[in-house]
């Protein structure tokens, strides 16, 4: 190991965090002993944090309509080959219900920018809130709820109205790449909003996708950007080509490409949640991703309701390996365990309070 990897190495596992220099190093390893001692280095600090406790995440996608044309998005408004669905409140308490009986510990209510859902009128808000108390009182669980970027308003609602997360995934940090991905849509505003949720109490989650164009810079500035916004959770996901998109065509990532970024984003941010998540490469790849240093596994999805996934729309689902039951397996074989819900609850409690008292701060200095 080079005495320059081994400085950075350490340092990050004193706690002491790592440059943007230092994260463009890292980003740059490709030698297999080099990568190993980054996830070493990765695992030391999530077990530091975490103990060998892994949290476990319901998916429910409720809605796949979307007002948007993101070029990499399956559910693009123009997208003729998408699935479209709306799912009815009954539906999505049944299907949470299930998702907590198998031992989630949170469920995440995903959904495009939907036009009923943002109508002026407010019924779709209400509509939203409505679902998030019913699936509170029929689960008992946290609820995340990842509806693209919404008004304040409604960002208001969500916090006062019992929703934990706010998950809004930029996907980069460089503009003019943003402009060129998500078509029409406001960079900055979408920035804000996730400032705001965090303002009014929420959790946040901030994502990017690898290999739709960005460099490494990118990547690294996207890392310092989850930092300033002293996001929750973060989380990294390759892209995955989409049929009927203007990236069809477009070669994915190597498969790579996301674990180191994921290590390194361990690194930088050794005490927050980083998702393992089931919807690039499904069960097979989730040992990769928490040999990386994840610790939350993401978009376990009930099977038998008809619905999909994100980035692999129905990848796994059916065949019943998206379910909590298979991925404990798993954490069992690689010394890990699933947590228990009051050990997510508290993590999540102090969260909040953390945020509360710096947005407290700040507000008594202006
Ligand atoms: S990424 Fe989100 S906002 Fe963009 S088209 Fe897909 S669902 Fe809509």
């Amino acid at each position: 190991m080079t005495t320059k990897l081994e400085k950075i190495l350490r340092t990050a596992e004193k706690g002491n965090g790592l440059e943007n220099q230092d994260i463009r190093f890292l980003l740059d390893l490709e030698e297999k002993e080099q990568v190993e001692a980054l996830f070493a280095t990765a695992r030391n600090l999530r077990s530091r944090f975490f103990g060998n406790k892994i949290f476990l995440y319901g998916f429910l996608y409720i809605s796949t309509f979307c007002r948007n044309n993101c070029h990499f998005c399956f559910y693009r408004k123009s997208n003729p080959d998408s699935v479209r669905y709306r799912k009815d409140k009954d539906d999505i308490v049944s299907a949470a219900r299930e998702l907590a009986e198998t031992g989630v510990h949170l469920i995440d209510l995903t959904m495009g920018e939907d036009p009923e859902l943002l109508m002026p009128d407010g019924q779709g808000i209400d509509w939203l809130i409505d679902v998030v108390a019913s699936v509170r009182a029929a689960t008992g669980l946290p609820v995340m709820v990842s509806p693209g970027l919404v008004p304040e308003e409604m960002l208001k609602r969500m916090a006062n109205e019992g929703v934990s997360w706010y998950a809004c995934y930029q996907e980069t940090h460089n503009p003019s790449l943003f402009k060129r991905l998500r078509p029409g849509q406001s960079y900055e505003d979408r920035l804000q909003g996730k400032m705001m949720a965090h303002s009014l109490g929420l959790l946040v989650e901030e994502g990017l996708l690898a290999g739709v164009g960005e460099s490494r810079n990118d990547i690294a500035n996207s890392i310092d950007m989850m930092r300033c916004l002293d996001a929750d959770q973060v989380r990294i996901m390759n892209f995955v080509p989409q049929n009927g998109t203007p990236m069809a065509d477009c070669l994915p990532p190597d498969p790579f490409r996301e674990l180191v970024v994921a290590a390194v984003m361990r690194l930088a941010l050794p005490d927050r949640l980083i998702p393992a998540s089931l919807d690039v490469d499904g069960l097979g790849g989730l040992k990769a991703r928490l040999d990386a240093g994840a610790n939350v596994i993401t978009s376990l999805v009930p099977p038998g309701q008809g619905l999909a996934g994100v980035a692999q729309s129905s990848l796994d689902i059916e065949e019943g390996n998206r379910t909590a039951e298979s991925a404990v397996r798993i954490l069992q074989r690689n010394g890990l365990r699933a947590a228990f819900l009051h050990e997510y609850t508290d993590w999540v409690q102090q969260r909040r309070q953390a945020i509360a008292a710096v947005h407290s701060k700040r507000r008594s200095a202006c």
